[in-house]
Parts: structure tokens; sequence; C-alpha cells
């Protein structure tokens, strides 16, 4: 195995911010600590077991994808089993987390960053790729410069770069900065950002995986928590992770739990928790009491929040969710309480996704402004009741007529 960075050069010329790369702070993250914590353990097996037995342990577990949609994602990763023509494929880990109220994968890049460099390598295999790159929100900068160091002592240790881990699999991974726009979070806008263009979503079809895509070669995204979770499910098989949560729904999960609770915070726990039962067991419960709940947004600002009601029984899974009309999302639970003014909360909302429109769509463009102006009437009382109804019906001439989930994700 290499004893450095064979390309240490190359990894600083891919960030963005080449001087805040070039000086990596040491951190108390060293491949030691990762070691003792479990990562790094057998990874040579893993990687000699072979692309058909990482899929299928991946397959078995029933993990979905953790970054929202919810796509299994052992199919996902099987796409990219076939031919390439020779070109080169590609991992791209999507780490630029902006939904509001959501920060779990920044608790893996911050505190685990080699959990998530293991992923890489471990996902990588899966596909047959030759590089991951992981595009990182531009405000992490505290979490870029932990994964850079982590990725460097990867190199240094001839974990990752040739022969990596001494499998024979060259692997490399490079860490791209972005600059602070929440739409590079949807994956086309993540891919033309990685480009070099403006991170504007690309029309679907075609999808990622089907064709080539950053720089004309296959590739696929994945969310920060799916790839990070992948080495462990090969350690310990896909049968013990598909033994925590139920049916469609299995593994353990990462929960932001935010707002008006006693002890905000995020915890690992298993899937199919009930939501009432994380809240009062992580984090305090809710301020006030129970009783003093008005509603929960689940899973990050894009999934409709749900009143007290549908709380005190829904399980917090992709199934159950969808089922109560919203969503698991990013898992991550915005609380209110009574004293909360939901129409300024929404309005509020409404006004990040103005704001974050890349305005290539006019019903997003110009529909986001209206309803949003309309929302801030509202709260101040100064809306006419024909503006009730009209807001509904802005709202349904964008769901659909658009090229990203953006629009859709306000409704
Ligand atoms: Fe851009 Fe909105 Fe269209 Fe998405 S829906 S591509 S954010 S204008």
């Amino acid at each position: 195995s290499s004893a450095s960075p064979p390309n240490s050069m190359t990894l600083v010329r891919y960030n963005s911010s080449t001087a805040q790369q070039e000086t990596p702070k040491k951190t108390k993250f060293g491949p030691l600590g990762a070691l003792r914590r479990g990562d790094w353990y057998k990874t040579k097996e893993i990687l000699d077991k072979g692309v058909d037995w990482i899929l299928n342990e991946i397959k078995v577990s029933g993990l979905r994808g953790r970054g929202g949609a919810g796509f299994p994602t052992g199919m996902k990763w099987g796409f990219m089993n076939k031919p390439s023509d020779g070109r080169p494929k590609y991992l791209v880990v999507n780490a630029d987390e902006g939904e509001p109220g959501t920060c779990k994968d920044r608790e893996i890049m911050r505190n685990d960053p080699h959990k998530l460099i293991e992923g890489c390598l471990v996902a990588g295999r899966a596909m047959g790729a030759r590089a991951a790159y992981i595009y990182i929100r531009g405000e992490f900068y505290n979490e870029s410069s932990n994964l850079q160091v982590a990725i460097n002592e990867a190199y240094a240790a001839g974990l990752i770069g040739r022969n990596a881990c001494g499998s024979g699999y060259d692997f490399d991974v490079f860490v791209m900065r972005g600059a602070g726009a929440y739409i590079c979070g949807e994956e086309t806008a993540l891919i033309e950002s990685i480009e070099g263009k403006q991170g504007k979503p690309r029309l679907k079809p075609p999808f990622p995986a089907d064709v080539g895509n950053v720089f004309g070669c296959p590739t696929t995204v994945a969310n920060v928590e799916t790839v990070a979770v992948a080495p462990t499910i090969c350690r310990r098989g896909g049968t013990w992770f598909l033994s925590f949560g139920r049916e469609r729904n299995s593994g353990t999960k990462l929960f932001n739990i935010s707002g008006h609770v006693n002890n905000p915070c995020t915890v690992e726990e298993e899937m199919s928790i009930p939501l009432k039962e994380l809240i009062e067991r992580h984090a305090g419960g809710v301020r006030g009491g129970w009783d003093n709940l008005l509603c929960v947004i689940p899973g990050g600002s894009s999934t409709p929040l749900i009143p007290r009601h549908v709380c005190d029984t829904v399980l917090m899974d992709f199934d159950a969710l969808i089922q109560a009309q919203t969503g698991l999302g990013t898992a991550a639970l915005i609380v209110m309480d009574k004293s909360t003014d939901a129409i300024r909360a929404i309005a509020r909302l409404m006004e990040f996704y103005k704001h974050e429109s890349c305005g290539q769509c006019t019903p997003c463009r110009e529909g986001v402004d209206w309803m949003n102006k309309m929302m801030w009437r509202f709260v101040k009382g100064d809306a006419q009741s024909a503006e009730i109804d009209m807001i509904w019906e802005i709202s349904k001439q964008i769901e659909g007529h658009t090229i990203c989930a953006l629009g859709d994700g306000i409704l």
C-alpha cells in the first residue's frame, strides 16, 4: 500500500477554496480513534468479497436512501454494475445538507469523518467507481476541514488511493465545497456545480446512473448517511441491519430533534420508533409537556407538518409518514408548541424557498414569490379572504410543472 497520498496535490486542486484546504487543522479525529471505534476493520476482506457480495448484503439489509427519497440503495447502486465503455465511473456523495432543521450528515463529518471515507470506498467498490466526490455544503467549513484531514490520513495509511487497503483496487476521494446554494442538494444541480457550472437542476430523465453524468461518465449520487453505514452493514451482515425497524423500513437512522423540546439533539435510533417516544426518550420531551404540543414537521421543512393527534401514534419511518400524508424526508423533526404562530412559521419557511429557488422554471420562480407575499399578508392580517383559495390554486399551478422537487416541496 502507498505510504503517502499519491495525489494529495490533486485533492487540493479540486477544492473550491484551496487556501482553506491547504492548511487543514489538526483534529482529534485521527485514524487511531476511528480504528478504535471499529472503522476500517476488515475493510480489505469486504473489498475482496467483490461487487456482487457487497451489493447483496446491502440489498438484504433493506437499506433505503437516507437523503429523503428512500429509494432502495442496493438496487440504485446495482444500476452502475454494467459496462461503461471504458469510461471511469464516479460516486458522488451528497453532503450539501441545507434543509432547514437538518444537521445529521454534519454530525458524521464533524465527529466521525473516517466512517464516511470508508463508506465511499465500500460503496465505490460496489459500483466499480474509480473515485468519490464528496460535495459538501460551503457553510460547513470546519466539517470540510475535518474531512480533508481524515482523507489525508487515509491516504497516508494506504486505506484509499492506489491499491486501497492492499486490495488491488484503486480509489480516490475528493472534497468539493459548494458555495451556499440549497438547490445544489438536488442531485443534478449538484453534478452541474461539480462540473463548474451554475448549480441548476437538469430535466430528468435521463437519470444520473442511466447515462453519462459527472464529466460525461456514469455517476451515482448518494447521501452521506447512506454511504457511511455501508461498511457496518457489510461487517455485521445485511440481516443484522434488517433486524431493526419493520418491513420495508429497516435499520437504524439518525434523527435531528429541534424546536420546542427540552433537549434538542441528534440521535441514532431504530427506524419505526414512535415519534412521541423519540422526543420523550432523547429530547427531554416537549417544552411544557406533551399536552403543550401543537404540531411537528417530521422530516425537514419539505415535509408537511402533522398535528398533535397524529403525533400521538405515528411511527418515524417512510411508510407510516407517507400514510400520515407527510414524509420521513431527512428525519429532522421540528417541534412546535402551542406558543407557535404556525402561519408565521410557514411564512418564514416560504421566505427560505423563495430565496433558494434557482429561477429557471416560471411556476416556481414567480409562484413562490407570489405565495410568499400572500403568506406575509396572512401573518399581518392584511389578506383578503379570496386569497385563501388563491394560494391553493397557485400551489396547484406549481405542482408537477417544475424541473425539480423544490417547487413541489413548498406545497
Ligand atoms: Fe429551479 Fe424551482 Fe425549477 Fe427547481 S423548481 S429547477 S428550484 S426554478
